[in-house]
C-alpha cells in the first residue's frame, strides 16, 4: 500500500526522539498551566511549582487527574491560562448537570488543532481533489469545525452540511460530487436506510471514504456501513477536553488509531485502582494535552474504556495505536446484577445480517427484578408480514445474546427505519429504573 503522510518527520519519528519532543512539551504545558488557577493550587499541593520541577515523563505519574467534575468546579474560567483577550474562540460540553464543561483556544491553539486534523485526514488516503460533506452538527460541539479545519487545511473541498435531513444530504451529493463524508455511525446507517427510501442509486454518488466517530461502534457496524455504502470507513476520536476529534484516528491499516503522541500523552489505568494496567489489558484513557495553551488539561480522566496495541503499525507510523472504545466505564448497565455493557449487545445484533440499520436498549423496573428489553431494526429483505423468520430470527437474538451477555432479554423486532434516530450523538439504552439516591 501507497501510504501518505501529512507530516513524515514527526509522523515516523523514532520513539526516543518522540519520547524527548513529549517532554519537552509537558514542560511546555505545565509552564501554561501554572497560569491557570486551578492548576496553580493543585500542582503546588503536589509540590510542583515550575515546570523545571519534570525531569523525566515518569514524572507526570505524580500528578493528580483531573475529572469532568473538576471541569465543572473550575467554571467558567478557572482553566484559562492566558488573558482572556488572547482567547479566539471557545467549546463546550453540556453534561447532564447542566453545567458545561468549556474550552479555550488562542489562535495558535486552533492552527494546532487544524493540523492533527489534517493529519488524520490526509493518513486515510484524501487529498485537495476530495469534496467533504460534513455532515455532523456544529456549533459548540467540536465535531464539525474540528473536521471542518482540517479538512480545509488538507485543501479539500468542505461542504459545512451539519446533522440531519438526508434528502437535502443527498442532493448535495449529487450536486457536489461528494466523495468524503464525516457521521456518527448511527447517522451513517441511517442515511442507508433513507437511501432506498428516497430512491437514490448509489452509483449516482462518488462517495469513497468516511470518518465516522463520536459513539461507540462495534466492527462490525464498520464492516456493515462498508458493504451497505460501499466505502472507506474509518474511526475518528476525541474529545472536547483534549480539543475535540484529532485526537487519535484510524490509518489505512484500520487496525487501531493512531495517537498523535506528540500533542497527547496517553495512559491506561484500571479505573477501580487508578494504577496502570499491564501491557495490552483494557483499561480507562488518561490523557495530558500537549498542545494547548488556553485551557491545559492533565491527566485527564476520559471513562473510556481502551487498549494499546504492543506492535508498531505497518504504516510505518511509531505513535501508538489503541483499539477501539468499547464503551465508559460509567455506560456499564447492572441488570439484576449481571454487568454488561451496551457495546456487548451491538457486537451480537450487528453481525447479523437479517438485522436492520438501528436498535435501542430498553431497561425497566419489572416488580423488583429488572428488564432487558432489545429493539431492533429488521433488514429491508425481511418482511414484517411474514411471522415465520421473524420468529425465528427473535429466536436466534435472545438465544446468542443470552449466551454472550448471561441475559435473558426480551427481542422486539421494527420495520427498517421506524426506530428513532438522534442528531447528534446516538441514543442507544434508555433506562428508565428509578435512580438510587
Ligand atoms: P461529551 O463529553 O459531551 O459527550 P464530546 O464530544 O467531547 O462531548 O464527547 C467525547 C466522547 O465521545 C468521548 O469521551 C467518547 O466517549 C465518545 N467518542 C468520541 N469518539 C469516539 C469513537 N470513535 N469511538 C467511541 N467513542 C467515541
Ligand atoms: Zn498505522
Amino acid at each position: 500500500m501507497n501510504y501518505q503522510y501529512w507530516d513524515p518527520q514527526i509522523e515516523k519519528m523514532p520513539r526516543a526522539e518522540l519520547e524527548a519532543l513529549q517532554l519537552q512539551k509537558l514542560k511546555t504545558e505545565i509552564r501554561w498551566a501554572l497560569r491557570a488557577p486551578f492548576y496553580k493550587e493543585r500542582l503546588s499541593k503536589a509540590g510542583i511549582s515550575c515546570h523545571d520541577d519534570i525531569k523525566s515523563l515518569d514524572d507526570l505519574k505524580r500528578f493528580p487527574f483531573t475529572t469532568k467534575n473538576d471541569l465543572r468546579d473550575g467554571f467558567p474560567y478557572g482553566f484559562l491560562s492566558i488573558p482572556k483577550e488572547d482567547v479566539v474562540r471557545l467549546h463546550a460540553s453540556s453534561g447532564t448537570t447542566g453545567i458545561p464543561t468549556t474550552i479555550y483556544f488562542s489562535r495558535d491553539d486552533i492552527k494546532r488543532w487544524a493540523g492533527y486534523m489534517a493529519r488524520c485526514i490526509y493518513g486515510t488516503g484524501c487529498d485537495k481533489n476530495d469534496v467533504f460533506q460534513n455532515m455532523i452538527t456544529y456549533g459548540l460541539f467540536t465535531g464539525g469545525l474540528g473536521l471542518h479545519q482540517g479538512g480545509e487545511e488538507v485543501g479539500m473541498l468542505v461542504i459545512p452540511a451539519g446533522a440531519g435531513n438526508t434528502a437535502r444530504q443527498f442532493k448535495m451529493m449529487q450536486d457536489y460530487g461528494t466523495t468524503v463524508l464525516h457521521a456518527t455511525p448511527s447517522f451513517l446507517l441511517h442515511l442507508e436506510t433513507k437511501m432506498k427510501e428516497a430512491g437514490v442509486q448509489r452509483e449516482s454518488l462518488s462517495l469513497k471514504r468516511a470518518f465516522a466517530g463520536a459513539e461507540p461502534y462495534s466492527e462490525d457496524t464498520r464492516r456493515r456501513i462498508e458493504s451497505l455504502l460501499k466505502i472507506d470507513v474509518y474511526n475518528s476520536y476525541g474529545l472536547s477536553e483534549m480539543n475535540g476529534p484529532g485526537v487519535a484516528f484510524e490509518c489505512q491499516c484500520k487496525e487501531g488509531l493512531h495517537i498523535w503522541e506528540d500533542g497527547y500523552i496517553a495512559e491506561i489505568v484500571n479505573p477501580d485502582t487508578l494504577e496502570p494496567v499491564k501491557e495490552g489489558e483494557t483499561g480507562e484513557l488518561i490523557l495530558t494535552i500537549l498542545c494547548r495553551e488556553a485551557t491545559p488539561i492533565l491527566r485527564y480522566r476520559t471513562r473510556d474504556l481502551t487498549s494499546f496495541y504492543n506492535e508498531p503499525c505497518k504504516c510505518g507510523r511509531t505513535h501508538r495505536r489503541m483499539r477501539r472504545i468499547t464503551g465508559r466505564s460509567d455506560d456499564m448497565l447492572i441488570i439484576n446484577g449481571v454487568n454488561v455493557f451496551p457495546s456487548q449487545i451491538e457486537e451480537v445484533i450487528m453481525s447479523m445480517k437479517e438485522v436492520g440499520n438501528n436498535y435501542l436498549i430498553v431497561v425497566e423496573k419489572d416488580g423488583a427484578l429488572d428488564r432487558l428489553t432489545v429493539k431492533t431494526e429488521v433488514s429491508t429483505e425481511i418482511f414484517m408480514d411474514d411471522s415465520r423468520p421473524l420468529n425465528a430470527l427473535k429466536e436466534k437474538i435472545k438465544e446468542t445474546l443470552q449466551a454472550s451477555i448471561s441475559i435473558n432479554p426480551k427481542v422486539e423486532l421494527h420495520e427498517s427505519g421506524s426506530l428513532p434516530i438522534s442528531e447528534g450523538k446516538a441514543v442507544r439504552v434508555k433506562d428508565t429504573r428509578p435512580k438510587d439516591v
